[in-house]
């Protein structure tokens, strides 16, 4: 496995695999990685003939106050963990290699950033999108593997590539979850034992949802409302938002179509936890 910290490095390297033949995946991560993130690597494993992940705490995608600086980081840890899935190549960069004094472009997908976490994280998809796309530049890949864990992220990223004919396929692979259910995070990290306890609200509260359309509910209000009140009795919680929506558009919906998406964040103590869910009607 080979580590690269410069653009140039990795652009040679991405441009040698090419020219022998050989298909490129990327898993763009922001390293302390965990089972979630292996997972993405392991899919991308399946799909190319080499696997380049990337490990970048991105700074322009955390607003003022937010949690850049203490971001957890753990690149020894990281680099064993990629190693044990087989990862080809890591790109691992320095924030002054990636944004130069003199950088002044940034990529923007118009609609679908104005819904969900775009609203209470403004500009933060304007970051993910810039950041994504100088990765792609950088590690030349056929392919690119997200999580659905970040359903948005993984939309306007579609979009993205879509809009700007990337010649690049995304594959978004469904959320890696502990045993209790609470789903995957490096922010995880943050929780305290009775936090911890807590943030199963989340996972609690799909199922719920889910349960509340089996049983032929069809209101969006109805449902998150019920989901209101039960995050609400759990200690430590404040909602920031519980959508239903449509899973392409993210356009709110009213009442449960065939498919709707279900989409959480709630801030457990001080650490902001998100989750989501396609609703299905059962046949
Ligand atoms: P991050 O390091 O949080 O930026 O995440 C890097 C990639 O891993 C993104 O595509 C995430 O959606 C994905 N990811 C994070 N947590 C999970 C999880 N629990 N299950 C599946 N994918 C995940």
């Amino acid at each position: 496995m080979e580590v690269i910290e410069t653009v140039d490095r990795m652009q040679q390297s991405a441009e040698y695999l090419r020219s022998a033949g050989n298909t490129i995946a990327v898993v763009p991560t922001m390293g302390f990685l965990h089972e979630g993130h292996l997972e993405l690597m392991r899919v991308g494993k399946i799909h190319a003939d080499t696997l380049v992940i990337t490990i970048f705490v991105n700074p322009t995608q955390f607003g003022p106050g937010e949690d850049y600086e203490q971001y957890p980081r753990d690149p020894e840890g990281d680099l064993k963990a990629a190693e044990s899935v087989g990862v080809y190549v890591v790109f691992m960069p320095a924030a002054g290699e990636m944004y130069t004094d003199m950088h002044q472009t940034r990529v923007t997908v118009e609609r679908l950033p104005n819904h969900l976490c775009g609203l209470s994280r403004p500009g933060h998809f304007d970051g993910v999108t810039t950041v994504v796309a100088k990765l792609f530049h950088i590690t030349k890949p056929h392919l690119a593997i997200f999580g659905q864990k970040d359903y948005q992220q993984l939309a306007v990223i579609s979009r993205m590539v879509m809009d700007l004919n990337m010649d690049i396929k995304i594959i978004g692979v469904p959320t890696v979850r502990e045993p209790d259910g609470l789903a995957m995070s490096s922010r995880n990290k943050y929780l305290s034992d009775d936090e911890r306890a807590s943030a199963l609200c989340l996972k609690k509260s799909l199922d719920a949802a889910q349960e509340l359309m089996d049983a032929g509910e069809t209101e969006s209000r109805v449902i998150s409302s019920r989901l209101e009140a039960l995050i609400n009795s759990h200690p430590f919680t404040e909602i920031d938002y519980i959508e239903l929506c449509d899973p392409v558009t993210l356009d709110h919906a009213d009442r449960l179509e065939e498919e709707t998406l279900l989409a959480l964040a709630v801030r457990v103590g001080q650490t902001r936890l998100i989750d989501n869910c396609v609703l299905r009607r059962a046949e």
